[in-house]
């Protein structure tokens, strides 16, 4: 058994840093044995510096490093996201939307919140009861279930400013400046001793077992390690352009591949932050919008297969409307999918080396927090790789694979024909054989817990409900999901979020009140 271990992380983006911090606060040294860490980075080639929605596992992760939450949030510019609101994606809408306006039909919007469904002890599971139309008829099941559509909603924060660090009476996730927090993540896992390293890596030799041997950089010459993680973006340079994992791509079921994205400032300091992000659908794409402290965060993700990018920068400035300005926007291009094999020898893929799924709920970040938390859980101290890479790689394709299925549950649900984007879309050929089964499934009774192995799932199943329903799904309801004897606790309970939801307002600081309190802390 080797007594030290030397890992070395090539790549100092969110992937980089982020599993930097992570592996030296959580491996174990209590064997007497010397775990080093280092990471180098290309003076040269930047960060893709965007990435600036996050999912509630990030709390864990950042609580598990050991960065407080008010450091966090002062230092990377971060607002709370307690959802995703998606405007225009069940139907067209009437006429092209601006960020700027402010009359949403009710029909064409829907939540998905962080917070599950209300189910207190003893009471029954919600939704069977909402399809049966017990919470009233034009009731959204995201507003039914939980208080948190009405309250991000209204402008309330998640939390109060005297609760604890990552805990508050809604779920929530984060917004935040992408390149700050590379720097503070960067910040702490040098505080926890990782070496950093300024250096382009020019070349890899592999040893004649096919594992790297060493790497090298005009600035440190040879470098050798036991472990070496492949940061590098979607360069790959080691799983992909070294060690020739393959890449499979996801193109035929999801379309989008490139993306315009500005940084726009608030027209004044008091405008309002939403605590959520806002998705809107677009003829061959959709819009992101980010409120950050100081500033939004736009981007328009589109497929080139179906606009070009001059029309996609007319739609990217339409939406911004005035406050465009002479803003350019910057482009990015990128492929969807993932390697099914992210760990090879003494080699593993995290962030974009191992793949990409498109931003629409944030799972990039997800999936960097998922793969360093399963490096460190699986970590072969006794210097056997081969078996803790099998499970890895096991674990890691799958939930890629449900991640596809996830995003894909939001294009082809859509009712929307006015483009060929959105026809392409909802054909059945483009849809993943086991999502269509689920769906087939669920037109004859609701999603349960049961059509989800948690372990492989990065979206709890009230994730997939809120988007299912959201999007107009019909079940048809099977009378023995409904206990006659449990209906009026199910109505009660209905009247009970709708009736709570105003006092929980009143109890939650307003959302830029409680950013501008912490910041001052
Ligand atoms: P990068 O940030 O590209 O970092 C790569 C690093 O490798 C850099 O430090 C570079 O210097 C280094 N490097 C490269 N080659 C070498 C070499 N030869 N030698 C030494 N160093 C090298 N994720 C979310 O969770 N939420 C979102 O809202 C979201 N939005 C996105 C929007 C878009 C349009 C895109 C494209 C991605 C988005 N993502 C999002 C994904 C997210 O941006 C990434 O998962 C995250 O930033 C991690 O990137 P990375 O660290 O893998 O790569």
């Amino acid at each position: 058994m080797p007594k030290s271990m030397h890992i070395l992380i090539v790549g100092g983006g969110t992937a980089g840093w982020l599993s930097a911090a992570f592996l030296a606060k959580t491996l174990s040294t209590s064997d007497n044995k010397q775990i080093k860490i280092s990471l180098i980075e290309s003076p040269e080639i930047g960060i893709i510096g965007v990435g600036e929605g996050s999912f509630p596992s990030i709390r864990g992760t950042l609580a598990a490093i050991g960065i407080s939450e008010a450091r966090f949030i002062r230092d990377c510019h971060a607002t709370f996201k307690q959802g995703i609101q998606f405007r225009d994606w069940v139907h067209t809408p009437t006429a092209p939307t601006a960020s700027t306006s402010s009359t949403l039909s009710s029909k064409n919007y829907y939540f998905h919140p962080f917070s599950q469904p209300s189910q207190r002890t003893g009471m029954p599971e919600l939704l069977p009861y909402w399809l049966h139309g017990l919470a009233g008829k034009d009731r959204a099941f995201a507003d039914a279930v939980t208080m948190q559509t009405y309250l991000a909603e209204s402008g309330r924060a998640p939390k109060r400013s005297t609760d604890k660090d990552f805990l508050g009476p809604m779920n929530y996730a984060y917004h935040f400046d992408a390149g700050r927090f590379a720097n503070l993540l960067a910040e702490h896992a040098r505080s926890l001793g990782v070496q950093h390293l300024l250096g382009n890596v020019d070349a890899v030799q592999l040893a004649e077992s096919g594992a790297i041997a060493s790497l090298h950089s005009q600035e440190h010459g040879q470098i050798q390690a036991d472990l070496y993680i492949d940061c590098t973006g979607f360069r790959a340079r080691l799983i992909g352009e070294a060690l020739g994992s393959p890449f499979h791509r996801v193109n035929d079921v999801l379309f989008v591949d490139r993306a315009l994205a500005v940084q726009v400032p608030y027209p004044q300091e008091q405008s309002p932050i939403p605590s959520f992000t806002i998705s809107t659908a677009q003829q061959a794409g959709w819009i992101w919008d980010i409120g950050l402290q100081q500033r939004r965060g736009i981007g328009y993700v589109y497929s080139s297969r179906h606009t070009d990018a001059n029309e996609a920068e007319q739609v990217l400035r339409r939406y911004v409307g005035n406050s465009m300005g002479d803003l350019q926007p910057r482009q990015l291009q990128f492929e969807l999918g993932y390697r099914p094999t992210q760990w090879i020898h003494n080699c593993v893929a995290i962030g974009l080396s191992g793949g990409f799924l498109e931003p629409l709920e944030s799972s990039g970040i997800g999936l960097i927090e998922t793969a360093a938390y399963l490096l460190s859980y699986l970590f072969p101290y006794n210097g056997e790789f081969a078996p803790v890479a099998k499970t890895f790689n096991h674990l890691m394709a799958q939930r890629y694979e449900r991640i596809v299925e996830f995003i894909k549950l939001h294009y082809c649900l859509s009712q929307r024909s006015d483009s060929a984007f959105w026809c392409d879309n909802t054909a059945a050929a483009s849809i993943p054989a086991s999502l269509r089964d689920k769906l087939s499934m669920w037109q004859g009774r609701p999603p349960s817990r049961l059509d989800f192995i948690t372990d492989l799932e990065m979206y709890p199943p009230s994730s997939w409900q809120y988007v299912l329903y959201g999007m107009e799904f019909k079940t048809q309801l099977p009378a023995n999901l409904i206990r006659a004897d449990e209906i009026k606790a199910a109505q009660e309970e209905f009247r009970n979020i709708e009736k709570m939801r105003d006092f929980a307002a009143n109890d939650l600081p307003d959302h830029h009140q409680l950013i501008a309190q912490i910041c001052a802390r």
